[in-house]
């Protein structure tokens, strides 16, 4: 701004001799009036002298003010014309107050990139400090301003407030990143927090994987290797040991297939990777009878009995047929597991509104209540003080919650230590379209 208000200053001059120069080339002699003339064409110009080279003596003073007076703001300058010299006097403030013009079109006002001038700019007589320094609650840059203003200077000042606040203010910019770091790192923290925990989960999972499932697939198969072995070398054994023994390996043969199925199924259902569930047309009552037919002589060798209780007006369901058979399966295998003295089972099949509820009850040990809300996690057994009798890798419940929550389906318990349980699986009735085929069906059987 200061050079601008120089270079402003500099081409008024220049007019102003410029003007002179004109009238004097017109004239044979300039005279009072002619410098008078001079004088009034501009503002700041107060007195003048002409000087004519070749006669000194007959030089002409012309005055705007009524008698000469030096006031110190009144400057003088002289410059050379073709024929003689030109000695003005000036008043310095109006010259300033041409300059202002200069200053109030700012070069900083509405820039393309965005910046906004916050700085008040104006002319001042020159302090003895120039440049950048310190002023009050703010900063501010004098530039000195050349002859003819010299003495004056341009004075930018800039607020700390400004400079206090807003993007630009390296304080705020720096607490900003301070905080934006801060969080970063707490959510980098969470994640690698979350991350441990999963992998704790994962080692756990597998270590109860190689405790509980190693220790269950070893037994069965010293019990065959056993069983094998006996058989081979046992020339002298009657048709009736021999039996027991081969009665015996299949048993553990059965109970091994039946595990590796439950660990296989477990491990495939929780990596999504289904062994594509086949939604068939399936009739419960159907599914139910005979998943009980073919294992009733099983449960009565175990000493049991079975009570069915089915409600004929069970419609067919879209289910997977194995799997909610291994599902009823399971809940059996357990009733007979984690029972004493009372021995029966009872399986019911009933529909509420909106559920077709397949339910197995025991009169068992029972479930205590602080285990119940684990019976379902993966590889999780109560504590019994005959757990060698009661053999198991914890992965029957978690299958069956697997297989009827794919069925858009969900599990209850009930259980109370020493009176026993029941498990329910409740699956979604389909919607009423297969009523017909069922009514159908109990009719021809009625018939029949
Ligand atoms: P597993 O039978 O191989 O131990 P499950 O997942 O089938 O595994 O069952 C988990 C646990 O739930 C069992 O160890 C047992 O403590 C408890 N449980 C399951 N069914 C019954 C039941 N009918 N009566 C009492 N406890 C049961």
């Amino acid at each position: 701004t200061a050079r601008r208000v120089d270079r402003e200053v500099q081409s008024e001059l220049a007019r102003v001799s410029e003007g002179w120069q004109q009238r004097e080339r017109r004239l044979e002699a300039p005279a009072f009036t002619d410098l008078q003339q001079w004088i009034q064409s501009s503002d700041w110009i107060v007195s003048a002298i002409y000087l004519p080279d070749d006669d000194p003596a007959s030089s002409v003073y012309a005055s705007k003010l009524p008698e000469r007076t030096d006031h110190p703001r009144f400057l003088t300058r002289e410059f050379l014309t073709a024929t003689g010299t030109v000695r003005f006097s000036y008043d310095a403030e109006k010259l300033i107050a041409r300059a202002e013009e200069v200053v109030r079109q700012l070069p900083l006002k509405n820039r393309p990139d965005g910046m906004h001038e916050q700085a008040e700019v104006k002319l001042v007589r020159s302090t003895p400090e120039q440049g950048l320094f310190r002023s009050g609650d703010g900063f501010a840059f004098v530039a000195p301003l050349n002859p003819p203003l010299a003495g004056y200077g341009v004075r930018a000042f800039v607020r700390t407030a400004y400079i206090g606040s807003g993007w630009e203010n390296p304080r705020a910019i720096s607490l900003w990143l301070s905080f934006i770091a801060l969080t970063l790192t707490a959510v980098g923290g969470y994640l690698a927090h979350r991350g441990m925990k999963k992998e704790q989960e994962t080692m756990n999972l597998r270590g109860a994987l190689i405790a509980n499932v190693s220790h269950e697939l070893r037994t069965p198969l010293s019990m065959i290797r056993l069983g094998a072995e006996t058989l081979r070398r046992g020339t002298r054994l009657t048709e009736k040991e021999r039996q027991e023994i081969e009665d015996q390996v299949l048993r553990e043969v059965l109970h091994l297939s039946h595990l590796v199925e439950n660990v296989l199924d477990v491990a495939r259902m929780q990596h999504r990777q289904t062994k594509a569930l086949a939604f068939t047309p399936v009739y419960p009552r159907e599914l139910v009878t005979s998943v009980v037919s073919t294992y009733e002589s099983w449960i009565r060798s175990k000493g049991f009995t079975v009570t069915l209780q089915i409600d004929e007006n069970v419609a067919e369901q879209s289910w997977d047929r194995d799997a909610v058979s291994r599902a009823l399966l399971n809940l059996i295998d357990n009733a007979i597991k984690y029972s004493a003295d009372d021995k029966s089972i009872e399986v019911v099949l009933r529909q509420s509104p909106e559920h077709v509820i397949l339910e197995v009850k025991d009169r068992g040990i029972g479930i205590a209540a602080k285990d119940l809300e684990h019976i379902f996690d993966p590889y999780f057994r109560a504590q019994f003080s005959d757990t060698q009798t009661r053999r198991g890798a914890g992965l029957g419940l978690t299958l069956v919650q697997q297989i009827v929550a794919s069925h858009g389906g969900r599990v209850e318990v009930e259980s109370e230590p020493g009176r026993g349980s029941a498990f329910r699986l409740l699956f979604p009735r389909a919607g009423g379209t297969a009523e017909e085929p069922v009514t159908e069906f109990a009719r021809a059987r009625e018939a029949f």
